[in-house]
């Protein structure tokens, strides 16, 4: 079976299970504790604080651990509507995940504007400035890079425009962190990530927020966190995750990925060129290197991904939250595609063990399926 589905989930890797490993039978204590098991937990724990701020660019104590982006999101969007005028907006790019769409609309209901996105999937950065020059909202959210269409988001550029009107910036960089540079994310106000999207264990996570800010806790208790989110940290996730963004990053400095880009463009000619009428969501927009999103000819997309799951190949229709729902996509529909196109949406997303071979075995396949359907499609008019 060859794994297309790497954002909704990744394989942990080597060096994340072994520091996983490790620290399980040598980090026993809990990192609050006053001896030193305690003491020790609590080192390891502060290495791999000091170890993500440095790759994000931010302090250490600006960031919280959380249980994942879900959390993270979450917690961020809580707390603007703890601490913000109560008649305050939030800008939200309508490309979101669901966990930022939905705590959104949960504690801002009408107050949740939209920013305007392309066909090509990219907001609209001349919208926000013109916009901003006029009202200023209490935040704005724009994603780093969609988790459904791979399509890159200019956030440093709207980073830098909120900057300029003083409105805090929330970047979800959930499918960005571990495929591309993390230099320079950390200059966002708040940001997410999660760290089962790159290799390292699923469970963990973390929400960077302003040292001057103080996160009211979405989970009550005891005073973890520096009392910004309740519960004894588990901090074999957390070293293990830090030893999965490590390697991640030393590939990234190598520009290994820069190859896979290459791999992906070719994937994207042969589909097109094996699939007559095949569409590729988001093309003419930068894009991550590892994700084609792309409506398929003809017959339902739960078809298509149920004849290549038969012919070994683990693809999905969008979104890991959206499979098996009827409703079309939140992000097609933002970046104006018919419902009708976007029940025919397929997304392979691969990741850094994906190799140049399974893209050209998921092409044959693709054209496999499409010949076989083409072919009964005939023989039944016939
Ligand atoms: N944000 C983005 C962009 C995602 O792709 C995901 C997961 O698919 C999440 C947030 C939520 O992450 P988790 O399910 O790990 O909490």
């Amino acid at each position: 079976m060859i794994y297309f589905d790497h954002n909704a989930t990744a394989p942990v890797m080597r060096e994340a299970r072994e520091a996983w490993l490790n620290a399980t039978e040598h980090v026993a204590g809990n990192p609050s504790s006053p001896h030193q098991y305690g003491a020790a937990a609590s080192k390891a724990m502060i290495e791999a604080r000091e170890k993500l701020a440095a790759f994000l660019g931010c302090l250490p104590n600006e960031i919280i651990w959380t249980s994942g982006a879900t959390e993270a999101n979450n917690m961020a969007i809580h707390h603007f509507a703890q601490v913000l005028d109560p008649k305050a907006e939030v800008w939200v790019s309508p490309i979101e995940h669901p966990c930022v769409m939905e705590s959104s609309k949960h504690y801002f209901g009408k107050r949740v504007k939209f920013i305007p996105v392309t066909h090509a999937g990219v907001i609209d950065l001349d919208w926000l400035t013109v916009e901003l020059g006029d009202v200023r909202p209490g935040a704005v959210a724009v994603m780093a890079a969609n988790n459904e269409t791979g399509v890159i988001q200019p956030w440093r550029e709207a980073l830098a425009i909120c900057r300029q009107y003083q409105v805090p910036f929330f970047c979800d960089s959930v499918q960005w962190l571990g495929k591309m540079p993390a230099k320079g994310l950390g200059e966002c106000d708040f940001l997410s990530g999660a760290a089962h999207k790159f290799g390292g264990p699923r469970g963990i996570g973390f929400l960077k927020v302003p040292a001057k800010s103080h996160v009211t806790p979405l989970i009550v208790g005891g005073k973890q966190e520096r009392g910004q989110r309740a519960g004894t940290e588990n901090v074999p996730i957390i070293v293990s995750m830090l030893a999965a963004l490590e390697a991640r990053e030393k590939q990234l400095a190598r520009s290994e990925h820069i190859l896979r880009g290459v791999w992906h463009e070719n994937f994207e000619r042969q589909l097109l060129h094996k699939l007559p009428g095949a569409v590729i969501v988001g093309a003419g927009s930068p894009r991550l290197w590892n994700t084609v999103s792309a409506l398929v000819p003809e017959g339902s997309q739960l078809r298509w991904v149920s004849k290549l799951d038969k012919a070994g190949f683990a693809v999905s229709t969008g979104s890991a939250c959206t499979t098996g729902k009827e409703e079309p996509s939140h992000v097609l529909a933002a970046m104006h595609f018919k419902a009708a196109d976007a029940h025919r949406v397929l997304r392979f997303s691969s990741g850094w063990e994906t190799t140049e071979a399974d893209w050209d075995a998921l092409a044959r396949a693709l054209a496999k399926i499409h010949e076989e359907t083409h072919h009964g499609k005939a023989h039944a008019e016939a």
